[in-house]
Parts: structure tokens; sequence; C-alpha cells
């Protein structure tokens, strides 16, 4: 679980959305400082067209990780689910057994733990 070290409880959207404030400003600031050069600035343009883009996911990204977590804890509370989702070109359902050229990458489930490790600073 990823903790807030200033609240020392679980990051929630609402801590991402005050942070994520903070690049909202910058941006407010370079356009303000845009407008008084009385030029247009090619790079603000593209920057806040991006960050406009992909702040909604940083916001959602606490949530995420938790129905991440409770997707992966659903499937391993049911071992039948787990033969259901064994996917021939994982690298990790097959235990590496998949040659290189069938290896379709991490499926679903595996990547799905690959985002909670990393998430969590556990890999
Ligand atoms: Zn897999």
């Amino acid at each position: 679980m990823t903790i807030s070290p200033t609240t020392n409880k679980p990051f929630t959207t609402e801590d991402a959305d005050r942070l994520l404030r903070l690049a909202d400003q910058f941006l407010e600031d370079w356009a303000v400082d845009m407008v008084n050069d009385g030029k247009p600035d090619s790079d603000y343009e593209e920057r806040n067209a991006e960050w406009k883009a992909i702040r909604p996911l940083f916001e959602q990204a606490p949530a995420m990780l938790e129905v991440i977590k409770g997707l992966i804890q659903q499937i391993e509370d049911d071992p039948e689910s787990a033969d259901f989702l064994i996917d021939a070109g994982c690298i990790e359902c097959t235990a590496g057994t998949v040659p290189n050229h069938l290896n379709t990458g991490l499926c679903p489930y595996h990547k799905g733990k690959q985002v909670v490790a990393k998430a969590e600073g556990t890999r």
C-alpha cells in the first residue's frame, strides 16, 4: 500500500488532486507570463494540452490501484479463475517456458501484479 508520508494513510484521489494542483498552478503562472509577454508560446500550448489529457489518470491513480488490487484478490481467492486465466503467451503464466517468438508479454493478471508491486515500491 502506498502511504502518504504526511498523513501516514494510504494516498487517496483527494491527495493526488491536491498535489496535482501544484502543476495546475505552474501552468496558470506560465499562461500569465505568456499573456504578459504578448506572444503565444507553442511549448505552453503543447504542455497544457498534454497535462489536460493525462491529469485525470494521475488523479485517479490511487483508486485504480485499489481496483487492480481488488481484482487480483478476487482471482487469487478463486482457484478456478486462475486456471481459466492462464495465458499461453505470458512468460509468468508459463513459468518462463514460452518460446521467445510466442511471448506476448505479461497477461493482464501478471501485468496488474507488476503495477501493484511498482506502485508499492516492492519491486
Ligand atoms: Zn500471466
